[in-house]
């Protein structure tokens, strides 16, 4: 079948929608973008973003405003018995924000809907360059035979949003804690910008004991929550239902290839990759794949060598920058998952006095803080 379009981008999610308002900034290519309607309900989550997100959302006009959009200017977390590590924000700007998801869908949405080159349909069509933003079950990437390494964390993450009795004073929590069901990771993360007493919450904990929560009533959900978070913000009033998702690393061996002749496909956001979401990182590196996969693909282009959108180097040169750019971060957050899920307690013990020592040691955590806000 010949290649009725340039581009199909296979899966409207925020990866999917940011990918198409980029690439057809480029007025002579045509993109479709394949899919499927989600009827499903509002998405309780919270993103933190790092600066290279929001400069690319900002350059497709999606970039939400205060209260939408919470920056945080002290990050705090605890280890399971005394270790904890504390940073403040340089600049107004926060160390990281913290998006509504919601409402980014709906800027991406409106966004997609006002370009003239982007069609929305169903169905996939064949393309020079399909590319697959199906997130983490794709089975597009399943068909295309891609190998995929996978690491079940047997962890589940919990997402609800509460009302608390304190403001949260843009403050992002996250407390780690050993528990007869394994270690459990759960953060408050500041919404509806400085003022709000809004915040979206993350409990990361063994399938059961999420599944547990969930099916709580409201009274014993928050008593457990209260206990978990130690009190820090005072009351907490339910605001949202409570959503449940598997978690587990992964992440393609091949990124690129063939589909017939001439068309070519590619994988971009959790098709490719998957991480834990206590570093808050997975849209965070599925949108540097769109800023690099557009500027490979923009290259040529400006140059006036326009080579086709199916151009194997092109292509395998994204796949070796994004996989060198991912290692570190893939790792980091593996590790430190690793580290506070080992029984050992002569490790429990290490890990917390590490937390701390780091906390004290300046140039090391300059450092990092810096990666984390920047993303580079
Ligand atoms: C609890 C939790 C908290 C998180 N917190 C953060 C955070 O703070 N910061 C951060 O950066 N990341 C975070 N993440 C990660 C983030 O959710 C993902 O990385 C991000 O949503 C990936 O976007 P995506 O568009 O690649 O995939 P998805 O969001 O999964 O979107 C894929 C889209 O493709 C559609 N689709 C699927 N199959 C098909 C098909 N066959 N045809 C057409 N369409 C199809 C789906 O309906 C969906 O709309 C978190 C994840 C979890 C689970």
């Amino acid at each position: 079948m010949t290649a009725s379009w340039d581009i199909c981008i296979r899966g409207g999610g925020l990866v999917g929608r940011t990918l198409a308002l980029l690439l057809s900034q480029t007025p002579r290519v045509r993109v479709l973008l394949a899919e499927q309607a989600s009827g499903a309900t509002p998405d309780v989550r919270a993103y933190a973003l790092n600066e290279a997100s929001r400069t690319l959302l900002s350059s497709v006009g999606c970039w939400p405003a205060e209260p939408h959009a919470t920056p945080v200017q002290t990050m705090h977390v605890w280890g399971d018995t005394h270790g904890q590590v504390r940073f403040e924000s340089p600049s107004p700007l926060g160390l990281t924000t913290i998006v509504d998801v919601p409402v980014l869908e709906d800027l991406l949405d409106q966004a997609v809907n006002q370009r003239p080159n982007i069609t929305r349909q169903p169905d996939p069509a064949p393309a020079t360059l399909t590319i697959v933003c199906e997130g983490r079950q794709s089975t597009s990437r399943d068909q295309l035979g891609v190998d995929m390494e996978r690491l079940p964390y047997h962890q589940h993450a919990l997402a609800c949003r509460v009302r608390t009795a304190q403001p949260h004073r843009q403050q992002a929590l996250q407390w780690f804690s050993a528990t007869p069901h394994g270690t459990d990771i759960v953060a408050l993360l500041p919404l509806e910008g400085p003022e709000g007493s809004l915040s979206a919450v993350i409990w990361s904990t063994s399938p059961e004991h999420a599944r547990s929560l969930q099916t709580r009533d409201e009274a014993a959900f928050y008593t457990a929550l209260q206990e978990a978070t130690h009190h820090h913000l005072g009351e907490l009033s339910c605001v949202s239902a409570r959503a449940v998702w598997p978690l587990q690393l992964q992440r393609a061996h091949t990124w690129c290839g063939e589909f017939a002749p001439g068309q070519a496909w590619v994988l971009a956001g959790d098709a490719a990759h998957g991480i834990h979401p206590l570093a808050g990182q997975g849209l965070n590196l599925g949108l540097a794949d769109v800023a690099e996969l557009a500027r490979v693909l923009a290259r040529t282009a400006a140059n006036d060598q326009w080579r086709a959108l199916n151009d194997r180097h092109l292509l395998r040169r994204y796949e070796r920058a994004r996989k060198a750019d991912m290692q570190a971060t893939w790792l980091a957050c593996d590790g430190l998952q690793r580290l506070f899920s080992h029984p050992n307690a002569s490790v429990q013990s290490l890990r917390n006095w590490g937390l701390s020592a780091f906390d004290r040691c300046g140039p090391v955590k300059q450092w990092t803080l810096q990666h984390a806000m920047s993303g580079q």
